[in-house]
Order: structure tokens, then C-alpha cells, then sequence
């Protein structure tokens, strides 16, 4: 069959991050693109992820920073939250931007079908409708779904996608998990008033990141009232008549909470899209293993995002997107993703921000490392009597004088992270930091002061 003899040229199944951008630019390429979304279109990121989520950090720091006024000279009487306005805020702003990639693919020429596809066959898609079309090039971008772990009254758990929508903001609320999720909704949860508890299988936090950057926010989530219960899992979970929960962990008594929510960790939506049909090899956690240029074991199907359990990112999905469509639309040279030194952040009370290698793994890959470390009190948090710490760590390979590696917990530590990993990922030295002049006072001034 020649190119022309197929529907399209593409057909993307999922629109979120990754498929917007692979769809978008193969379609700018002069491809003929096709797209399906079961869900709504934006994916994770906009409808049940970052985007909601960061809106929800906002507003829970204003818990802190209504009490922090004070000291400011700012008296605030009265002050009162409403749940309800901020949650349904947030959704209309989830309406709008659903819209606008809605917009952007029909103004890029992208044919887009608001219904679940499957393989059904070489190069065969049929949609839910029955339609059958067939497409040179398909593109899996089905993303990830929460992983909630077996148990009895399994059914009674939410996860972060049913937080976003709660009539009301839990007074006790038990989380278990111990990564991304389950410390940034201890600290929404906590900010709002609930009383948190946070249970993990281990007894680490945010496995990934430096160990000083953890034992610090554990310390500061302790002092803001969170409570964590380690090596912990689910017995049972029951429904009193009152709507209650009733919950035995492995190493507890039973006690009860209003809500329960799992955040532990994610598997890629691969069930039910026919893959098996045409033989797409998966791996062990059913994600589809995929090349460099993001191909998988068969020749015209590509996938991109968290299906294929790279680095569960949107912005690592939406490079990827990008690569794949220039790589097979754009008729220059295959374009890889460098999946290498990739900043990240969690959005907890207050967030953390990395990049590169923690301490632990520059000693164990290079041996030699000089690490610097500036544990302070922001001027902000002086002021308003708030004793919470920030900690900045710089790790620096001995050999060369690079830095390998920077981890920051502290107030807008995700934003100075975002322009010193340019400098990290440059490999700049520890020299280059020193002889950049510090602006005065700020926090990020201790990246270029570290003795
Ligand atoms: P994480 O991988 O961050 O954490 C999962 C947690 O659940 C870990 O504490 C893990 O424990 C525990 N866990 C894993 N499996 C089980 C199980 N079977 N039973 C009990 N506990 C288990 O996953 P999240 O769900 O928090 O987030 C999913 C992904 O989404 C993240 O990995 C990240 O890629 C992305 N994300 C990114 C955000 C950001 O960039 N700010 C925000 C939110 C999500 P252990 O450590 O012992 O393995």
C-alpha cells in the first residue's frame, strides 16, 4: 500500500501532552493527521495533573502566607476558605484551556474524534462509533492511570484524579504512598485544615531525590502537623453507614478517616488498544518498550509519554512528541530525546527541586565528589517568625570542578531550579557558579556563594 492509499498519515491515540505535540507538528510537517481521545482532550496534565494540582498549591499556600502577613504588619480578620470556589475556579480554567487544545489541533488541520480507538489490524484503527480507517503511521500517547494497590474495600479509595472534585475538604484524610502525589496532597490537604496522614509500604519518601532534601521536608512536614506512618500497608478498608472509613494498616489499630487516597505510582494505559493484535511488544508493567526514536517492536507504531514509562513527565512527553514527529514527518535526520539530566520538582509545603546526580549516586559513579550545602532561613520566613529552613545542596565531580548535580528544598525552589539547570546541564563548574555575581538578597544568590 502505498502512502496515499491509507486515511491518514498518522493516527495518534490519546491527545495529551505528548500526542497534542506529535500530532500538531506531523501535521505542520504535511502530514494528514488523525487523533482520538476517550477522555478529555489535554490528558493528565490539564485535566488531572499538574495544571489543576499547581492551582491547588497556590491556593493552599495562602494558608501560610495569611498567617505569615502578620508579621508584616498586615492584620486578617475573619479569614475563611472555600473549598467549593476554589475547586470549581480551577475547573472553569480546565474548561478553558481543554478548549484551547481543542483550538490548536483543529487549527493545525488535526481531525479529531472524541472516542476510544483500538488497533483492529495492520495499520487498521476502529473507532467506538464502528468507523474503521487505516493509518501509514500510528502513534500510542495513552498516558497512565493511578495504580491503587488490591485490598479489602479497595472500591472505597480514591485517587488524585477524584481529589480535584470533592464536595468538601476532608477533616481526616489518609494518604498512602510516599512519592510526588502523596506529598504534594499531604500538603494541599494539610494547608486546608485537614488532619494528614501519610502512610508508605517504606519507610522512604520521594525515593528519587537527595537524602538531606527528604529528611528536610519530613522534618517540616512533621512540624506542620502531618503524620507519616512508615512500613505500612492496607488490611481493610470499611464503610461505616455515616460514610466514614474505617481503616486497618498492617502495623496500626484500626482508626478512621473521611477519605482515603492512594498515590502509588502509575501503570500505562495499554489494555484494550488491540495492541496484541498486531504484536507490539510490552514490558513488565505492561508500558510499551519503545527505541530511542520512540518506536516500538513494530515498524509504523511510535509511543510517546507515560505509556511507555520513561520518565513520567509531561514536558519529557512532549519532546518526545516533538522528536517523533521530526523524526518521521520532518525528513531531516532522526531526531533521540536526551533523557539525561532532567530537572524535576515536587510542589509539597514548601517544594523541592532537582537536577542531576543526589550525593549518594556521584559518590558511587564518580567516587570522588566535593558536595556544598547552604541550609538557611529564608529573609521572608525570618520576618514572619516562620521557622522553616531551605536547604541547597551542590554536588561537584572532584576530578573536573562540574557540577553533577543540585538539589534545593525551600520557597520557589522549582523556579530558580528551572534556570540553574541550564547551567548544570551545560556542564558549567562550580568555578563558573562562583564567578557569577549574586543578586542581593535573594535566595537563589546561595547557588553562587557556596564555601
Ligand atoms: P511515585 O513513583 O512518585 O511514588 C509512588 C509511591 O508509592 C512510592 O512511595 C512507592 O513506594 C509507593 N508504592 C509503589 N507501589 C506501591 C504498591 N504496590 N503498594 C504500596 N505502595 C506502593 O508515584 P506517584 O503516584 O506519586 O506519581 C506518579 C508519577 O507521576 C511520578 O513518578 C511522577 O513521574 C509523576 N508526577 C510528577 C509530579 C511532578 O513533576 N511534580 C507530580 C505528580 C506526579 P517505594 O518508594 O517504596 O517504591
Amino acid at each position: 500500500m502505498s502512502a496515499s492509499e491509507y486515511d491518514y498519515d498518522l493516527f495518534t491515540i490519546g491527545i495529551g501532552s505528548g500526542g497534542t505535540r506529535a500530532s500538531r507538528i506531523a501535521s505542520g510537517h504535511g502530514a494528514r493527521v488523525a487523533a482520538a481521545e476517550e477522555y478529555r482532550v489535554g490528558g493528565t496534565c490539564v485535566i488531572r495533573g499538574c495544571v489543576p494540582k499547581k492551582m491547588l498549591v497556590y491556593g493552599a499556600h495562602f494558608a501560610e502566607d495569611l498567617e505569615d502577613a502578620l508579621n508584616f504588619g498586615w492584620s486578617i480578620e475573619g479569614k475563611s476558605f472555600d473549598w467549593v470556589a476554589l475547586r470549581d475556579h480551577v475547573q472553569k480554567d480546565i474548561d478553558r484551556l481543554e478548549g484551547l487544545y481543542n483550538e490548536t489541533l483543529e487549527n493545525h488541520g488535526v481531525e479529531v474524534f472524541h472516542e476510544r480507538a483500538r488497533i483492529t489490524g495492520d495499520h487498521e484503527i476502529t473507532l467506538e462509533s464502528g468507523r474503521v480507517v487505516t493509518a501509514r503511521y500510528i502513534l500510542v500517547a495513552t498516558g497512565a492511570r493511578p495504580h491503587v494497590p488490591e485490598c479489602e474495600g479497595r472500591e472505597h479509595i480514591i485517587t488524585s484524579n477524584e481529589a480535584f472534585h470533592l464536595d468538601e475538604v476532608p477533616r481526616r484524610v489518609l494518604i498512602l504512598g510516599g512519592g510526588y502525589i502523596a506529598n504534594e496532597f499531604a500538603g494541599i490537604f494539610n494547608e486546608f485544615g485537614s488532619k494528614v496522614t501519610l502512610a508508605n509500604r517504606s519507610d522512604v519518601l520521594l525515593r528519587s531525590y537527595d537524602e538531606a532534601l527528604r529528611d528536610r521536608l519530613l522534618q517540616i512536614s512533621l512540624t506542620k502537623g502531618i503524620e507519616f506512618l512508615f512500613n505500612n500497608k492496607f488490611e481493610y478498608i470499611r464503610k461505616r453507614d455515616d460514610g466514614a472509613l474505617d481503616v486497618k494498616l498492617t502495623d496500626h489499630d484500626e482508626r478512621v478517616y473521611d477519605v482515603v487516597m492512594a498515590a502509588t505510582g502509575r501503570v500505562a494505559n495499554t489494555e484494550g488498544l488491540g495492541l496484541e493484535n498486531i504484536g507490539v511488544e510490552l514490558g513488565p508493567r505492561g508500558e510499551i518498550k519503545v527505541d530511542e526514536y520512540s518506536k516500538s517492536s513494530v515498524d509504523y507504531v511510535y509511543a510517546v509519554g507515560d505509556v511507555t514509562a520513561r520518565v513520567q513527565l509531561t514536558p519529557v512527553a512532549i519532546r518526545e512528541g516533538q522528536a517523533f514527529a521530526d523524526t518521521v514527518f520532518g525528513g531531516g535526520d532522526p531526531v533521540a530525546v536526551d533523557h539525561s539530566c532532567i530537572p524535576s520538582a515536587v510542589f509539597s509545603h514548601p517544594p523541592i527541586a532537582a537536577v542531576g546526580m543526589t550525593e549518594g549516586e556521584a559518590r558511587n559513579r564518580l567516587g570522588n565528589v566535593k558536595v556544598y550545602q547552604a541550609d538557611f532561613r529564608p529573609m521572608k520566613n525570618v520576618v514572619a517568625g516562620r521557622n522553616e529552613r531551605g536547604l541547597y545542596k551542590m554536588v561537584v565531580d572532584a576530578a573536573n570542578d562540574r557540577v553533577v548535580g543540585l538539589h534545593m528544598i525551600g520557597p520557589e525552589s522549582p523556579e530558580i531550579m528551572q534556570m540553574a539547570a541550564v547551567a548544570v546541564k551545560a556542564g558549567l563548574t562550580k568555578a563558573d557558579f562562583d564567578a557569577t555575581m549574586a543578586i542581593h538578597p535573594t535566595m537563589a544568590e546561595e547557588l553562587v556563594l557556596f564555601k
